[in-house]
């Protein structure tokens, strides 16, 4: 697992590690780290979706109190991303994008009503301590003596993408 360095966003200190989950179907009741049971915390996510939107989304994670570890399923965070990117910019939709930190809940829920643009959510927000990108995992099984465990090779991304005439897109997720 590769450790990404980042510059510093956030004024407040850093909090919580974070791995993001690609496997729809991998729910990590225990964490993948100590496989103590974790739990769940929702907790609002400021996500820079590039070039220009950065918006505080309340997200449940799972959380593993042992490691301090925020476990975010990639496929739900990009279904709610997809609903709400279809209502305010389709063209933004599949973009890439980066999760920041966590936002204070207090600012999240003023940003409600008065949305905090750019620079004025900083003080709000809390980096992460680590940063582990995206989690792997191998196939479970036997494997003959000196054969590595196959790594799992997660799915792409099934709605984040990128609006193609021949894919269902924003149009019918806005019908649902
Ligand atoms: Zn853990």
């Amino acid at each position: 697992m590769t450790k990404t360095k980042k510059p510093q966003f956030g004024e407040l200190s850093p909090k919580y590690s974070f791995v993001l989950n690609p496997y729809p179907d991998l729910r990590f009741s225990r964490c993948p780290f100590c496989e103590h049971k974790t739990g769940q915390r929702k907790i609002p996510l400021l996500i820079h979706v590039k070039p220009v939107h950065s918006i505080a989304l309340n997200f449940t994670c799972r959380y593993c109190p042992t490691c301090d570890l925020l476990i975010v399923h990639k496929h739900d965070l990009e279904h709610l991303l997809t609903e709400m990117f279809c209502q305010y910019d389709p063209g933004s939709v599949g973009n890439e994008y980066l999760i920041i930190g966590t936002v204070e809940k207090s600012a999240w829920r003023e940003g409600l009503h008065h949305p905090k643009v750019g620079a004025e959510i900083l003080p709000h927000v809390s980096d992460f301590t680590a940063y582990y990108k995206e989690l792997r995992v191998t196939h479970r099984g036997w494997y003959p003596a000196g054969q590595e465990p196959q790594m799992m090779e997660p799915p792409a991304s099934q709605e984040w993408v990128k609006f193609k005439p021949d894919r269902q897109g924003c149009w019918s997720t806005k019908n649902h």
